[in-house]
């Protein structure tokens, strides 16, 4: 036996479950870069005193680590399992809320959802973007402006939503037919935008993946009322992620989500079949919106 490993083994420092989480601590605490050492430093109190909390068992974790497997395998392409979670869970529009304030006038953000798909196809001003999905047409139109109500020209406007069955093309076709109801456009000049596409609907997040076992084992329940997603990046302005949804959907006040905002609650209105404003004839009854988005400027 080796008569030099013995000295130490009075003066082991995580012997218990009182000493652990000053060790672990004490492990992280020279992390160089300050907002790392901060987040990890936090996260690691933060799990132990969770675990202390419920006494937390070995079975129960391995179970929740079980849980983040399935979740991860049901991330596919654009598909992020793990941002429902965050979404469903609250966190996202606790944080949303809390590192985004903005003033009076300004349109609120909202959260991005699992579903956005970066660089989108882009389309001329005032086009359809449904590319085929089937549906109530709809025309949305409106304003980029500054808080000082000047006009935002060439902003990227990002939009995506669901159909009238309440999918996303990424929980459809994506894969073999490529995007739809999914749009790059701009701004004009005068800081106007436009396009057609169909009326979303209130749709259940999908219940095929780990969130369908939240959802079966508690009792939060998976609705989101009707809404279009928005991105919008413009120079010189903050970029803004958000929703607008529809007064008359069901659900406002359930939101899986959590999203629904003041003010992102507009009115989608009935238009009767025939010529709409732009000249398009359109041969059923359409609903129109027109809505100003309002930028800040370095959170101003
Ligand atoms: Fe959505």
């Amino acid at each position: 036996m080796n008569e030099q490993a013995a000295p130490g083994r009075d003066s082991i420092p995580y012997d218990s479950a009182d000493k652990i989480t000053e060790e672990v601590l004490a492990r992280y605490a020279l992390t160089e870069d300050p907002r790392l050492r901060e987040i990890v430093m936090a996260v690691i109190r933060h799990l132990h005193s969770f675990a202390r909390e419920v006494n937390l068992t070995w079975s129960e974790w391995e179970f929740a680590m079980e849980y983040l497997y399935k979740a991860g395998t049901f991330c596919k392409g654009p598909r992020n399992e793990f941002i429902a979670l965050s979404d469903t869970l609250g966190l996202t529009m606790l944080m949303v809320a809390a590192t985004q304030p903005k003033p009076e006038g300004a349109t609120l953000p909202t959260l991005i959802g699992p579903f956005y798909v970066p660089n989108p196809p882009e389309y001329a001003f005032g086009t359809d973007i449904s590319n085929g999905a089937q549906g109530t047409p709809v025309h949305v139109s409106g304003r980029i402006l500054r808080l000082d109500g000047q006009p935002v020209a060439d902003a990227a406007i990002d939009v995506w939503h669901s159909d009238d069955r309440g999918l996303y093309d990424v929980l459809d076709d994506f894969e073999e037919n490529g995007p739809w109801g999914r749009a790059r456009l701009r701004s004009d000049e005068e800081g106007r935008y436009a396009f057609w596409s169909i009326m979303p609907t209130a749709y259940p997040a999908p219940t095929d993946g780990a969130l369908g076992d939240l959802f079966m084992n508690t009792t939060h329940r998976y609705w989101r009322p009707a809404h279009l997603h928005f991105s919008i990046v413009a120079p010189g302005c903050d970029p803004l992620v958000t929703h607008l949804f529809a007064s008359d959907s069901d659900y406002l006040d359930q939101d899986v989500a959590f999203g629904v905002r003041p003010g992102l609650v507009v009115d989608f209105a009935h238009c009767p079949a025939g010529e709409a404003a732009d000249g398009r004839v359109v041969e059923v009854p359409y609903r129109a919106l027109t809505y100003d988005f309002v930028l800040t400027s370095s959170g101003g």
